[in-house]
């Protein structure tokens, strides 16, 4: 049954693709909610008209649907507090803010850039941390008609009580603050629009917010948001922050690091599964601390208390070791099907469903991003196969390689290419055949000729999908290149 009483929320701005630390911050509320039978529900914070894009909020959808996090509000979805996009909702800010103006919470201030300017300007002087002057909130009639006459735009600020304040984190604790630090602050920009911290309140409460998770850079953000709530005679929801991820280097994760998006890692061949997984690793774990966890399994377990307040470390060697579990263990139909994106240049059209599933699986152990399989079955495909000049070099242009294949020429006609155990037997009489040749050297040699590479798939299985026309002719190749 559901709880009404839970509701949680991830609000995104749409200035960059989904960010891993939002899609970690996505899946706890995500996991918070489904693991109490309350509601997530996902809106988009673009204010910042400039920098809000469209093709962000579609990169946002696509992303945590791709990691299996669906919302149960949203834009796309609708839902009882719609419109779930900020730019639709300035009617509603509009209103808040003028109650708040006219109960004597907030005031209109008419002060210029350069008024400001020389404001903070002084307070670099006396060396003080610039908290607005006030100097608006009480002013005449006379003044407000004259700055209207000059055409000039207010924002609107809201008046800050001094005192000391407290809230109980449900993460990191007891958390005060002095909030005669921060001076009155704008809500409602000159261009009519709200800024993040007025407007970030009058959504969680009107969409009734029951607790905010969210990433511990926005705890300084908190105190003001209280006081609105205050100022508004609205509960406030109760607040968790969850510890920032970073990079190895323990600085915040970047670009430099590498990828950020959560669409990237996809592109790059990051299993959505074994992403997911990872991202619940950051700051979480399993109670009986095993790690590879698929998502359904995580919701029963999940704790909110249970997150540490402290950073969580993005461990690239992590996520590909993951990765790597998933691509071994998900069923071979599905790796298969999902390899095929990667694979757009071979023709996949000369192989059956079955055999195109026997390549997958022959090299799926060695991968550790899923797009490193169009490399991996090159050598399945085209008719000949380019061998590196060092291997050339080193393995085949050796008397003993020389002799191993045009030994091999001869078996090569007389294989039973649709019968794989059949061929690993061939291969052991050949070795036999071969001694005193050691047996390693016998294989090297011939995989080499076959498909370029020291490693690789199961060498009967790349026999018997390669055929008899190949097999002769590759062979043949690495004969001749040899001398
Ligand atoms: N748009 C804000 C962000 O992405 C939301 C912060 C919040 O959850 O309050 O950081």
């Amino acid at each position: 049954m559901s709880n009404p009483q839970i509701r949680v929320r991830i609000a995104p701005s749409p200035t960059g693709n989904l960010h891993v630390g939002t899609a970690r911050t996505a899946l706890f509320n995500w996991l918070f909610a489904r693991k109490n039978n309350g509601k997530f529900i996902l809106r988009i914070e673009d204010t910042d008209i400039e920098r809000s894009e469209e093709k962000y909020v579609q990169n946002i959808y696509d992303s945590l649907k791709a990691i299996g996090l669906n919302w149960d509000e949203g834009p796309d979805t609708g839902g009882d507090y719609a419109p779930y996009k900020q730019s639709g909702r300035t009617e509603i800010y509009d209103k808040y803010a003028k109650k708040l103006v006219e109960s004597g919470n907030a005031y209109y201030c008419w002060c210029s850039q350069e008024e400001l300017d020389s404001e903070k300007e002084q307070a670099q002087q006396e060396k003080k941390d610039f908290i607005y002057s006030g100097k608006c909130k009480k002013l005449p009639p006379e003044e407000t008609k004259k700055y209207i006459q000059q055409g000039r735009n207010p924002v609107i600020r809201f008046c800050m009580p001094s005192r000391k304040l407290k809230f109980s984190d449900m993460i990191k604790g007891e958390i005060e603050f002095d909030t005669a630090l921060t001076g009155d602050f704008v809500i409602m920009k000159s261009n009519g629009t709200p800024t993040y911290n007025f407007a970030v309140v009058v959504d969680d409460a009107e969409m009734k917010i029951s607790h905010v998770i969210r990433g511990e850079d926005h705890i300084s953000n908190t105190p003001r948001q209280i006081l609105i709530y205050e100022a508004l005679g609205l509960e406030a929801p109760r607040f968790a922050h969850v510890g920032m991820i970073l990079a190895q280097d323990r600085s915040k994760l970047s670009k430099r690091h590498g990828a950020t998006a959560v669409s990237e890692f996809i592109d790059q061949g990051y299993l959505p599964e074994a992403f997911v997984n990872f991202l619940a690793l950051l700051g979480w774990s399993p109670p009986d601390e095993q790690e590879i966890k698929p998502l359904n399994e995580i919701i029963n377990l999940f704790n909110i208390d249970k997150i540490s307040s402290t950073p969580a470390v993005f461990e690239f060697d992590k996520l590909n070791w993951l990765n790597g579990s998933y691509i071994r263990n998900l069923p071979v139909e599905d790796i298969t099907e999902r390899a095929r994106k990667y694979l757009k240049e071979y023709d996949l059209s000369s192989y059956s469903e079955e055999q195109l599933q026997a390549i997958v699986d022959a090299v799926r152990n060695n991968l550790v991003r899923l797009s490193e399989v169009r490399d991996s079955v090159s050598y399945f495909f085209g008719e000949d196969v380019d061998i590196e000049d060092e291997i050339r070099e080193n393995i085949l242009k050796t008397d003993q390689s020389r002799k191993i294949l045009s030994e091999f020429t001869g078996l090569a006609g007389n294989f039973d290419y649709l019968d794989t155990e059949k061929i690993h037997e061939q291969l052991g009489e050949f070795r036999k055949q071969m001694k005193p040749l050691k047996p390693k050297d016998v294989m090297w040699a011939v995989r080499t000729a076959l498909t370029g590479r020291t490693h690789g798939a199961d060498l009967a299985l790349v026999i018997s999908l390669l055929g008899r026309d190949r097999v002769i002719k590759r062979v043949q190749n690495a004969i001749t290149a040899s001398v």
